[in-house]
């Protein structure tokens, strides 16, 4: 696809995915004088007419075959070029891996939600696509924030959907903050996306929403929209609720949330992470196991070599388990039910 055909079509997913490894920046202005700049492929900035409140990272295809959030996005940007949303707010849409896209795959080579704040660095250094596209939008993201004063508010959310079931279909990972309180207003929001469960991290990690948070202090979050499925056969109205908040978030129309209650959200703390410690790692349950479930204590989960994992504590439950990891790699993550009351605002 050409600038031509983009500029008449508004499908910016399809000029990205016509050409995945970049894309000459340019700017322009719509009738409804948004600014729109192209900084690269799969990265497009909408600057509104009058000073925004808010600066908005809307993130999706860090992981290539999650395809559903794809769409989303893809739409909602198409909805902006051709003038059918107008952003009150500044935002930033992130295609994160257009050539994961292309090949319908999570990763080209390596899993690019492992290698933010500076992992893609790190080791062999900048050795693959993925590793150069994660200090990428590092830079973009920094770039984006820059440009917004530091009292205004700021996030940024990474869409993804699971590989697995999960025994909540929706769920949002709320990223460390090392010791800073956690937001019920964020809570809300991810309520309004039809998010009830929320797992809080208690240690730094790779991914991208730890990026945002904690390089930028931004509120960020990876959420997790339901099941992976193949493009074209995602049944778009399971994520209608999701996509009617994003829409209403950046043209400032969002409506009064009802008081926060605990009651409405199921909200899980990291137990322990289960890494890969040798090749004979074996999962001990179906591979089809949805995520959240949980077994009577004592269940035997995995095996690695001579080493047993055995349920250890009430109501712990599973997520992210794949066997497949690379050695040393997490394999799976065991969470317990918590209460975040204490360190709330
Ligand atoms: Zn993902």
């Amino acid at each position: 696809m050409m600038m031509e055909q983009f500029r008449h079509s508004g499908d910016f997913l399809a000029f990205t995915l016509a050409n995945p490894n970049g894309l000459a920046p340019c700017q322009f202005e719509l009738g409804s004088g948004v600014t729109v700049e192209i900084w690269d492929t799969g990265v497009i900035c909408f600057q509104p007419a009058q000073a925004a409140r808010q600066h908005i990272i809307l993130s999706c295809g860090v992981h290539g075959n999650e395809t559903a959030p794809i769409e989303l996005c893809a739409a909602i940007v198409q909805d902006i070029l051709q003038g059918h949303l107008t952003p009150t707010e500044r935002v930033l849409v992130l295609f994160a891996n257009p050539a994961a896209i292309n090949l319908g795959r999570r990763e080209v080579t390596e899993n690019l939600n492992r290698l933010f704040s500076g992992h893609h660095s790190k080791g062999a250094g900048l050795i693959n696509a993925e590793r150069q596209r994660a200090q990428a939008l590092e830079q973009y993201v920094t770039r984006f924030y820059d440009g917004a004063p530091a009292n205004e508010p700021r996030c940024l959310y990474d869409l993804h959907t699971a590989i697995r079931g999960s025994r909540f279909e929706k769920f949002a990972v709320y990223p460390f903050l090392h010791g800073k309180p956690w937001r019920k207003q964020q809570l809300q929001f991810l309520a309004a996306c039809d998010v009830h469960t929320v797992l809080m991290m208690q240690t730094p990690a790779s991914t991208f929403s730890y990026y945002a948070s904690h390089s930028h202090g931004a509120d960020a979050f990876t959420i997790e929209l339901g099941k992976v499925q193949p493009f074209g056969q995602n049944d778009m109205s399971r994520f209608a609720q999701a996509d009617s908040a994003l829409r209403a978030l950046i043209t400032d129309r969002l409506p009064a949330p009802k008081p926060f209650a605990a009651e409405d959200f199921h909200l899980y703390e990291v137990y322990r992470a289960i890494n890969k410690q040798t090749q004979d790692f074996k999962l001990h349950f179906a591979d089809d196991v949805q995520n959240f479930t949980s077994y009577p204590l004592g269940s035997l989960l995995a095996t690695d070599g001579d080493l047993e994992y055995r349920v250890e504590r009430e109501g712990e439950a599973l997520i992210f388990p794949n066997a497949k990891v690379a050695i040393g790699q997490r394999a799976m993550l065991m969470v317990v039910p918590t209460d975040i009351q204490h360190n709330l605002i």
